[in-house]
């Protein structure tokens, strides 16, 4: 009995082991068939594992876009800033260009209509008697005028010292075209002597060369002033 009940223990530890093998084998068989399935897919690009991959390259994809369109936005602003730029340097550039006269200082065209106009009858007379008079400064603009006055201050060493030469752009009448200075020297004498005939004056004492329209045409010019004062026009 006991060597019967041995074998068949045996025999049922062997069937028992074989049975064991058996599904182990299978196992090992269907694993290594899912690794198989496995590489084959990711060779096709068919296996689930794969897909986290795409997904994870897709998600850097997804995510990249945000920074491609966050890179727009800058590059819209910088391209509104010089739009706005060229707009406001041309509207600086106008307030300049109508701050500085669009007629050369030197020229007639700038004075005033009743200056101009005797001026050129003086001029023609002048020329007659073999005298040019040539004008060296007429109308100019009020950054003109403040740069001259700027530079007679440091001149003179004080305002009220440079205003006796150089008034102020509210106050001066070049820059209201009110005003000429004439050259050279026998021009000067000439217009001092004739000029009243044009109703045209010499103002200035300390000034020979500054004349304005300061009397009717063949009457006398008024007194003549020292110097220049800060004075309305
Ligand atoms: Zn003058």
């Amino acid at each position: 009995m006991r060597n019967h009940q041995l074998r068949r223990r045996t025999g049922s530890v062997r069937t028992r082991w074989l049975s064991v093998t058996g599904f182990g084998v299978v196992v090992l068989a269907v694993g290594s068939l899912v690794l198989w399935h496995g590489q084959v897919g990711e060779l096709f690009g068919l296996a689930a594992d794969k897909e986290p991959v795409v997904s994870s390259v897709n998600a850097p994809a997804i995510s990249e876009p945000p920074p491609t369109t966050a890179v727009p936005t800058p590059t819209k602003t910088p391209t509104r800033k010089p739009t706005r730029k060229p707009t406001k340097e041309p509207t600086k550039q106008p307030t300049k260009t109508s701050d500085k006269p669009s007629y050369d200082e030197e020229s007639i065209d700038g004075l005033s209509p009743t200056l101009k106009s005797r001026l050129k009858k003086a001029m023609a007379a002048a020329k007659a008697d073999g005298v040019t008079l040539r004008i060296t400064s007429g109308r100019r603009s009020a950054a003109k005028q403040q740069r001259l006055l700027n530079e007679a201050i440091k001149k003179y060493g004080s305002y009220t010292a440079a205003t006796r030469w150089v008034l102020p752009p509210k106050y001066s009448a070049h820059v209201h075209g009110k005003a000429v200075d004439i050259g050279p020297a026998a021009a000067m004498q000439w217009l001092n002597r004739n000029g009243y005939r044009y109703g045209i004056c010499r103002r200035y004492d300390n000034e020979p060369w500054h004349f304005e329209a300061l009397t009717t045409p063949g009457k006398k010019c008024p007194p003549r002033e020292p110097y220049s004062r800060p004075v309305p026009d």
